[in-house]
C-alpha cells in the first residue's frame, strides 16, 4: 500500500462512510480542535461526536418523513390564529398535537365550513406527528383515488394508505366519490380500524355523508368505524381567507396613496 492510501485520515473517512456517519466524518476535526484548546477529554470528544450525529440523524429522518408525508404544503400551529376561531377547542388541538392518540389508534374529524382552517390544522397536526416519529400521508379525498386508475397502482396506493401510522384524508364532501372510490376509501377506513388514526376533514356534518358515499349502508358502517374512537374538531366561522382579504382591503382604503399602492401589490402576488 503506498503511504497516501494508508494514511489515517483517508481509513477514517472509508469507515465513517461505511458505518454511514457522516457528521462524524465532517466534524471530527473541527470538534477535535475545538476541544484541545478547551482541554476538553477524549471521552467528552466522542461524546461530542456522537451527539452531533444522532442530532442530524434525528433531523434527517424527520425531513424524510415530511417527504414521504406528501403535505401539498408544510403548515404548523406558530402560524395559526386560535383567537380567529373561537369554535375550535385549542386545548384539545394542542392535547392532539402531542400525538399520543396515534398511540391509542384514535381519529380526528375536522368538521367547518370552508376557509376556516381545517386543512391548516390537519397539515399541522401531520406535521407534528413527523416530528414526533409517525409515519403520516396526506391526501385528498377525491384525488389521489381517481389518479390511481389500474389495478396495480390502485394496489400500492392502497397499500401505503394502510400502512401509516396517521393517514389524512382531507376535503370529504367537496365532490361525490365513484361507487369504485366509496368501495376503496371503505376498505381502507375498516383496514386501519384499531390498526391506525385516521383524520378526516369534511365541510360537511355527518346526516350528509351519505351523499359522498352514495349508500346509507356504507356510510353507516364506517361512520361506525370511524366514530368509535374519535376527537371531533368544530371549525364553524366565517372563512379566514375571506376575512384576511376584507381586512387587507380595508387597510388599503385606509391607507395614504403611496402606501395603498404597497398594500394593492400585496393583495396581488401570490399567496
Ligand atoms: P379549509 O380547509 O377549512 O377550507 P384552510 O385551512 O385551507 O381552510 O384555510 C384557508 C387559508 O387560511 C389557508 O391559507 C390557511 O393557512 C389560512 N387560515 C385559516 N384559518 C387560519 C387561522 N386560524 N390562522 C391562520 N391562518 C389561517
Ligand atoms: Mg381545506
Amino acid at each position: 500500500m503506498s503511504p497516501t492510501t494508508s494514511t489515517p485520515q483517508i481509513l477514517l473517512a472509508h469507515h465513517l462512510k461505511q458505518l454511514r456517519l457522516p457528521t462524524i466524518l465532517r466534524e471530527y476535526d473541527k470538534v477535535a480542535q475545538a476541544c484541545a484548546s478547551e482541554g476538553v477529554d477524549h471521552p467528552r470528544y466522542l461524546l461530542r461526536l456522537v451527539e452531533l450525529e444522532l442530532l442530524e440523524r434525528e433531523q434527517r429522518a424527520v425531513e424524510r418523513r415530511i417527504r414521504e408525508a406528501r403535505f401539498p404544503v408544510v403548515k404548523s400551529f406558530d402560524t395559526f390564529d386560535f383567537l380567529a376561531i373561537p369554535s375550535l377547542n385549542k386545548m384539545l388541538v394542542l392535547e392532539l398535537a402531542r400525538c399520543e392518540y396515534i398511540l391509542r389508534h384514535e381519529n380526528i374529524i375536522a368538521l367547518g365550513n370552508s376557509g376556516t382552517g381545517k386543512t391548516h390544522t390537519a397539515l399541522a397536526l401531520g406535521l407534528a406527528a413527523c416530528q414526533r416519529g409517525f409515519s403520516v400521508r396526506f391526501t385528498t379525498a377525491a384525488g389521489q383515488l381517481r389518479e390511481a386508475r389500474d389495478e396495480k397502482r390502485l394496489l400500492k396506493l392502497q397499500n401505503q394508505l394502510q400502512a401509516c401510522q396517521l393517514l389524512i384524508v382531507d376535503e370529504l364532501g367537496y365532490i361525490p366519490l365513484s361507487p369504485t372510490g366509496a368501495e376503496l376509501l371503505f376498505e381502507i377506513f375498516s383496514h386501519r380500524h384499531e390498526q391506525g388514526s385516521t383524520l378526516i376533514t369534511s365541510n360537511l356534518p355527518f346526516e350528509e355523508w351519505t351523499n359522498v358515499f352514495g349508500s346509507e349502508r356504507l356510510t353507516g358502517a364506517l361512520l361506525d368505524r370511524l366514530t368509535h374512537h374519535v376527537h371531533i374538531l368544530q371549525l364553524n366561522g366565517e372563512s379566514y381567507r375571506l376575512k384576511a382579504a376584507q381586512s387587507r382591503q380595508r387597510r388599503a382604503h385606509a391607507a395614504p396613496p403611496e402606501s395603498r399602492d404597497r398594500e394593492a401589490g400585496e393583495v396581488r402576488s401570490p399567496p
